[in-house]
């Protein structure tokens, strides 16, 4: 049986929707599985009964509360579909700035509506949270699959520094970089670390990591705890992890 599915997005870029419509190699079969009731990049239709709501983006409007709570009460499943909807992501980076001074400076007398950032959980009870900024298409497909035929999901365990390694690369730490590899949970394929760029962590805490451990090493290494808080609150997936110590 076909999933009813439609996806809404919030505050965000839309890439994670756009994923959806990549790999053009498992597209068509991945299409087979879905009934898209409501999916404005991809589709025309706009059809209110779904079963499976993917959810994109985070919450910094009153109106977009009031949307998510409307969608909540017609999901089924409700689905936090990437960093944004599952952490707040690259949006909570407004915390960093004093918003009243910034709609100032940007907008000058304009009446700008904006709420501090939250992830979608802080509104609605969320059934199921894929991460990554963007999600990755292979894991989305196998966990559209495990829902049509009801299996267990399950996402890796380990760090992505296991994935990293399998692509034999360098280590970034042996560069003088602090890389979260180790701290955060895979399932990318260690894309950033292969291109030669650090994980910030978009994908969240790895289930069993050691953060004394990570702390120690940015210490052993003469690394700065302040370029480390800085990484670790870039999408706001560490939260409660990164305190002031790091
Ligand atoms: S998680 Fe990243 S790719 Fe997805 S919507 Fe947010 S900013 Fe865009
Ligand atoms: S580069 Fe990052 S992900 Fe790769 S092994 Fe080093 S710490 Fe781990
Ligand atoms: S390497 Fe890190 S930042 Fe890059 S996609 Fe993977 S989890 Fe996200």
């Amino acid at each position: 049986m076909k999933l009813k599915i439609a996806s809404f997005d919030f505050t965000c870029c839309e890439g994670c929707q756009l994923q959806l419509a990549n790999r053009e190699s498992t597209l068509t079969d991945f299409l087979e599985l879905l009934d898209i009731r409501n999916f404005r990049e991809i589709s025309s239709e706009r059809l209110g009964d779904y079963d499976i709501a993917l959810v994109e983006g985070s919450i910094s409007r009153q109106d977009e509360v009031e949307r998510l709570l409307k969608i909540r009460e017609q999901a089924k499943v409700l689905v936090a579909f990437g960093t944004c909807a599952c952490f707040g992501g690259v949006n909570s980076l407004k915390k960093r700035f004093s918003l009243d001074e910034t709609i100032r400076d940007v907008y000058g007398e304009m009446t700008i509506e904006t709420l501090p950032v939250r992830k979608i959980s802080d509104i609605v009870t969320v059934d199921l949270a894929i991460p990554g900024c963007p999600v990755d298409k292979e894991e989305v497909e196998r966990i559209m699959v495990s829902l049509a035929t009801n299996s267990l999901i399950t996402f890796p365990k380990y760090p992505v520094c296991v994935e990293c390694k399998q692509q034999l690369n360098t280590c970034l730490f042996d560069l003088g970089e602090i890389c979260l590899g180790p701290i955060t949970r895979a399932g990318c394929n260690a894309v950033c670390t292969t291109g030669k760029t650090a994980c910030l962590g978009c994908r969240g805490p790895a289930e069993e990591l050691n953060m004394p451990a990570f702390i120690e090493l940015i210490k052993e290494r003469g690394l700065s705890l302040d370029d480390l808080h800085e990484k670790l609150t870039f999408y706001n997936a560490f939260e409660p992890l990164a305190t002031d110590e790091t």
